[in-house]
């Protein structure tokens, strides 16, 4: 694998997008702020960048990639869109919200985007200078979070470096990210939704858009590989559903249970998404043996943030 000076530029410097495209156009990764997580760009045309993506996160390659576009029509030249899926697009879009759609034979995109299913993940994120490099590039990204496979995603450049530093061309800097977790996945097929992955768009708001029933993913044909059982691991275990921490133990909490570090003092839970890996990743530098984390409503957006707790305190791979 190259070795690389990666370079940081802030997303408002002169030429910071130009320079990305060119770096992307001549087949190398840069990794992008989005308003959930920081992703892992590729061209998604390029075959042989789009591997280095697979290869640099060490990431299986039956786990495919979202492909971002710049706006709804940019989709259109990618995959079918189905009436309920333009509806979703048009309520949620730009936003946390993947389709999982038809892929159409026409779409010039890259086989391992898709690795091997005959669907697209497309979602148009709200970063602004993130949909203004795709739309320079002219061809939509393919972009997983910017992290080591089955690790913490990053919600910050120092996050992507941390993991990815010297392996990639360029970070483009926005900050922290606003949502804090991966977006919300969304399969349509047949007419009807399936819920792939919970995100901070929530099942209630989809079905709400789209005047129809949001079927939970064990109720699908579709297939969703790569939804690991352990990923977003810190270093430390974690021990969930905990009111109070051994010695050796950090605790994260949420609404009463204060903790060592919270992530929402009153038990917000946008504000919980918004900070659960900064959260994990904070109790994990403080060494402790193990990371406890106070239990966390399982409505709404808890959904998710549950999601991301369970895979966080699985058994690892590895
Ligand atoms: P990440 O890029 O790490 O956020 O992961 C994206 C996830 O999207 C994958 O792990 C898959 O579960 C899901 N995904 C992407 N493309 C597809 C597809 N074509 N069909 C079903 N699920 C997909
Ligand atoms: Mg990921």
């Amino acid at each position: 694998m190259a070795i690389f000076d990666t370079q940081v530029v802030s997303e408002h410097e002169d030429g910071a997008i130009s320079s990305a495209v060119e770096l992307l156009r001549a087949g190398n990764l840069v990794a992008v702020p989005t308003e959930t997580v920081y992703g892992l760009a590729a061209d998604a045309t390029e075959t042989c960048a789009v591997q280095q993506i697979y290869a640099v996160k060490g990431r299986p390659s039956n786990n495919p990639l979202i492909c971002h576009v710049s706006d709804a029509e940019m989709a259109r030249g990618y995959v079918e869109i189905p009436p309920i899926a333009e509806k979703l697009m048009e309520r949620f879009w730009p936003g946390p919200l993947t389709l999982v759609l038809p892929r159409l034979e026409t779409a010039n995109v890259a086989a391992p985007v898709s690795a091997g299913l005959s669907t697209l993940a497309v979602r148009c994120p709200a970063r602004q200078s993130t949909r203004q490099l795709i739309r320079a590039l002219g061809h939509p990204i393919a972009a997983p979070s910017a992290n080591p496979s089955g690790r913490l995603s990053p919600t910050s450049a120092a996050d992507v470096l941390a993991g990815l530093g010297g392996k990639i061309a360029m970070v483009i800097d926005g900050g922290e990210t606003e949502e804090g977790i991966e977006s919300t996945i969304i399969g349509v097929t047949a007419g009807k939704l399936y819920l792939l992955r919970p995100g901070t768009v929530t099942v209630d708001e989809i079905a709400d858009a789209a005047g129809e029933t949001v079927y939970d993913r064990d109720e699908s044909e579709i297939t969703a590989p790569g939804q690991l059982a352990s990923h977003y691991a810190p270093n430390a275990p974690v021990r969930l559903n905990a009111t109070d921490a051994a010695d050796d133990e950090v605790l994260v909490g949420f609404g009463d249970v204060a903790g060592d570090f919270t992530l929402s003092l009153s038990g917000d839970l946008r504000e919980a998404a918004r900070k659960l890996f900064r959260t994990l990743r904070t109790a994990d530098a403080a060494g402790a043996r193990a990371i406890a984390v106070a239990p966390v409503p399982m409505s709404g957006i808890g959904i998710a943030i549950n999601d991301r707790l369970k895979r966080a305190a699985a058994p690892r791979n590895s």
